[in-house]
């Protein structure tokens, strides 16, 4: 039971990650409508002394999701129990992981799209009337048996609210969707970050790094550790502009914070495809992506700015597209 929780062994770069999280919602940046939705309802849940409604939280990876399940439960005062949808392969795995949660606990499940129908069939009693029906036995003596459990929260994140089945999506009280942040809010992270880092970035600098970071929080912590890195091989006290300028260049992360994979995907949908459309799973072969990383991580954000379009035969290249990568614009 205890191996369905989230115990993996942390690399460096996660420890760090978690450490950089923020721990309450006023160090939460940005999203404040979600913000505001949830202090009313952790507010309302303590008054009544109930754990707030099931809440679910979705939107492109990195955008803070996880960490806002753990302020809930750090607001609330309760303990956060972390797992997956892929994590949970049997109706057996979600039933212990339920009966052995306590009073007021908060169960996060990172992906909750990637789990089993009958898994979800346990969760649903669960979410709504706090019990679950297992089977004891098997053949013509098996009976099922009702338990009860302890009031909880379930806090379900996905990077596809779509493809949550409805009886699922519908017992969340609490439906939030994260969106891109602005280059102003990425600094201010960034700013916290830096201090949590003892590092010297001037502004100018963080606004650079901020600028490149895809809009998403995770990547922007990512790339000052990058620039931390720079900075101590050049034996730099100071991040200016130009040794941010200098080390995200270095990475090849460009002005509007694509990388090389974005690139590659890009000419190979304006050479190899015409500019499209092209299936995902077709271009996923074509440039040695795994559909998912394609689909979650590498797409919405060109989606976002407007690189690529979403036709019902495929994806299509933009001229916006052409002109930041320098192609020629198709004759028409
Ligand atoms: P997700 O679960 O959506 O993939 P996380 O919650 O793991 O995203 O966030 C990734 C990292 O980004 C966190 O470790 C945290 O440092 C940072 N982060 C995310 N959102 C915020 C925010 N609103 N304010 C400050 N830092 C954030």
């Amino acid at each position: 039971m205890e191996s369905l929780l989230d115990q993996e062994v942390l690399s460096g770069e996660e420890t760090v990650e978690q450490s950089l999280r923020p721990d309450s919602l006023s160090a939460y940046v940005g999203q404040e409508l979600i913000k505001e939705s949830l202090r009313i309802a952790i507010t309302a849940a303590k008054q009544r002394n109930t754990p707030i409604d099931h809440v679910l939280l979705y939107g492109p990876p990195g955008l803070g999701k996880t960490s806002l399940a753990f302020i809930i439960g750090k607001e609330m005062g309760t303990q956060v129990r972390t797992t997956s949808g892929p994590a949970i392969t049997k109706a057996g795995d979600i039933a212990a992981l339920l009966t052995n949660l306590q009073e007021g606990d908060i169960l996060f499940i990172d992906e909750i799209h990637r789990m089993q129908r009958t898994v979800e069939e346990i969760l649903y009693p669960a979410m709504e009337d706090r019990c679950i029906d297992i089977m004891l036995g098997k053949g013509p003596s098996a009976r099922s048996v009702r338990i009860d459990l302890p009031s909880f929260t379930l806090v379900g994140a996905t990077t596809r609210a779509g493809t949550l089945s409805r009886p699922l999506r519908e017992r969340f009280g609490h439906i939030h969707r994260l969106d891109y942040y602005s280059t102003d809010e990425l600094v201010s992270i960034l700013s916290r970050s830096m201090q949590l880092l003892g590092l010297n970035v001037t502004p100018k600098g963080l606004a650079q790094i901020a600028e490149r970071s895809r809009r998403t929080p995770r990547v922007a912590n990512r790339l000052l550790r990058r620039v931390r890195d720079f900075a101590a091989v050049h034996h730099l006290n100071q991040v200016d502009e130009t040794v941010a300028t200098a080390a995200l260049d270095q990475l090849e992360i460009d002005k509007l914070g694509l990388d090389r994979i974005d690139r590659d995907v890009l000419n190979l949908i304006d050479k190899q495809f015409r500019g499209g459309p092209v299936g995902l799973e077709t271009l996923a072969a074509a440039c040695g992506e795994e559909r998912e990383t394609l689909e979650d991580i590498i797409e919405p954000y060109l989606l976002r700015i407007g690189f690529l379009e979403r036709s019902p035969r495929g994806r299509v290249i933009t001229d916006a597209a052409r002109t930041h990568l320098g192609l020629p614009l198709p004759i028409s």
